[in-house]
């Protein structure tokens, strides 16, 4: 049995009190103990702010992007031990596991080539020159600088390993030191990842630690020099971001929440179009990939209505042929959810669902399951809904249900409509839009862009070059307003800029000119 431990201080701790069970969800046996606590939030953030920072203060940015690269390098190397770990304890397929591993190490290879040319300095000038004087000998310039503090980054249960590195990249570069904490039931890969870092050696002293269990303690010290990098629910991002001692201290929080994405297809597209192909292949994996365990998951499918039953008959035929059971057998494209309180979080969603919906295809627990003995696991059917009126539509936007599970919602197939339909899920990570039609994307895109993170357009010429829309991208921001979290990551060297502080230097020209020069 593994037995997982916080990493502060520059030690893996003991923790304190009984250790919490990490469980399979497949077998519903326990496969970890995690021993949570055992330290105080004072020394983690002490070791953090002196050896840590003085680690990151003495390298430049290409030093610390030749770090990423070293940290992507290992967890690579380490990548089967990883998938391992995302098997046991999350319920993930090898794919699915690959999609958080290599996912962390893709991003922080990313990051590292991106920056590797920034050279030795520690700060990013935004922008150019302004002259403020007459003659322009006196000048203003913009610089993003080091916040001299430590980046806490909160993670989700789904995207153990990513959704470390998504944001660990960009602080580190950004010279904070990470503090990791993530979330309890799933942290068998993250443990796993800390202990690869950590023997590996490649960590500068001080600059990662990983605390299992509360970090109450520790958000309560924070300072204006600190950030705190919020992933997870709508409902615990609102807790964190309302903390008295974060608002009292003005430090930084980013939140990334729920989104309600949509998959919209064109008032101009027919079942024969290519365009329709990539749709139907796209929302089939948005909704059964890591059993729709992804905040980037379709959860709304705005079909005009002409063609509400071809893609009803054509998504059920793929849905009733998809292979759920144990994840670690080769054939099988989807497992459970990863927790018990999951599984009955995304029943009690289907039941409201099923209340004001058509259910289309899809049970709670699917009766046949590959692999799988006595009833054990925390299985979801990949379930379709139709929405028929009003009272449903309410529904369907009332939260997101975070499984497999998606509702179709009919539309008159113009831009206009589709892009009200998009809008109500008020705030996406991303929605994507399928047409052939310049002027439908145009329209609806400018309509949705306002609140989404992130729009994908597809015509049918994207078919063989076009990404997985629910695959976040490093050099693309990450984030969406309203239900999302309002909150944004990535997009390249804007993910670094959000864990540094932006000043306004002002004086004469040589003076400005000369201090700002980047080496
Ligand atoms: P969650 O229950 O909100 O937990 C998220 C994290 O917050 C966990 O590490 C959790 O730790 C921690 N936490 C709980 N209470 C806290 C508190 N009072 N103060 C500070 N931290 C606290 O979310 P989840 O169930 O892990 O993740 C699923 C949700 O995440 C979904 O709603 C999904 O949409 C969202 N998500 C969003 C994104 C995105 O990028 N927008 C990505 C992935 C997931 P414990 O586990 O120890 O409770």
């Amino acid at each position: 049995m593994s037995k997982i431990y916080s990493y502060v201080a520059g030690e893996f701790q003991t923790g304190s009190g009984d250790p919490v069970p990490l469980w399979n969800p497949t077998t519903e046996e326990t496969c970890a103990e995690a021993f949570l606590g055992g330290f105080s939030a004072s020394s983690v953030l002490q070791h953090a702010r002196t050896e840590g920072l003085n680690s990151l203060a003495s390298m430049g940015f290409a030093d610390r992007a030749a770090l990423l690269k070293k940290m992507a390098a290992v967890l690579h190397e380490h990548r089967d031990a990883l998938i391992e770990t995302s098997i046991v304890n999350g319920g993930t397929t090898r794919g699915g596991a690959k999609f958080d591993i290599d996912g962390a190490s893709g991003t922080l290879a990313a990051y590292a080539s991106m920056a590797k040319n920034w050279g030795a300095s520690q700060h990013r000038v935004d922008g150019d020159s302004v002259e403020l004087s007459r003659g322009a000998r006196l000048l203003g310039k913009h610089s993003y600088v080091p916040r001299g503090g430590v980046a806490v980054l909160i993670n989700a249960f789904n995207f153990p390993a990513w959704g470390f590195a998504e944001k660990a990249a960009s602080a580190l570069l950004a010279g904070m030191p990470v503090i990791l904490k993530p979330a309890t039931l799933t942290s068998l890969t993250a443990a796993k990842m800390a202990e690869i870092l950590v023997e590996s050696g490649v960590m500068p002293a001080g600059t990662f630690s990983m605390i299992l269990g509360s970090v109450t303690e520790l958000l309560d010290q924070l300072g204006p020099r600190d950030f705190v990098s919020f992933t997870g629910s709508q409902k615990t991002g609102g807790i964190v971001r309302s903390s008295e001692s974060l608002i009292r201290n003005s430090v930084s929080v980013n939140v990334e929440a729920d989104s309600l994405n949509a998959a919209v297809l064109g008032g101009d597209l027919t079942a024969d179009a290519d365009c329709y192909q990539l749709f139907l292949r796209d929302v089939f994996r948005e909704m059964t990939e890591k059993t729709g365990q992804k905040c980037t998951a379709t959860r709304r499918l705005i079909v005009p209505e002409s063609m509400v039953e071809t893609v009803a008959t054509d998504l059920k035929e793929r849905l009733q042929a998809l292979k759920v059971g144990d994840p670690s057998l080769s054939d099988v494209r989807m497992g459970p959810l990863a927790t018990a309180q999951q599984r009955d979080d995304v029943f009690a969603g289907m039941e409201r669902l099923g209340q004001h919906l058509e259910r289309l295809c899809g049970e709670n627990r699917p009766s046949e399951l590959l692999g799988v003995e006595g009833g054990k696991g925390y299985f979801a059917g990949a379930s379709l809904f139709l929405s028929k009126d009003e009272k449903s539509l309410e529904e369907v936007h009332r939260e997101e249900v975070f499984g497999p599970v998606a509702c179709i919602l009919p539309y008159d197939g113009s831009a206009e409509q589709a892009a009200e339909l998009v809008c109500r899920g008020e705030g996406m990570l991303v929605s994507s839009l399928y047409s052939d039609s310049r002027d439908f994307l145009r329209e609806a895109g400018f309509g949705i862009a306002p609140m989404c993170g992130r729009v994908v357009l597809v015509d049918s010429k994207a078919e063989g070059y076009s990404l997985p829309t629910g695959m976040v991208l490093p050099q693309l921001i990450h984030g969406g307003p309203g239900r999302a979290g309002g909150g944004e990551e990535l997009g390249g060297e804007r993910g670094v800029h959000h864990f540094m502080h932006r000043t306004a230097f002002q004086g004469s020209r040589g003076m400005v000119e000369r201090i700002l020069r980047e080496e």
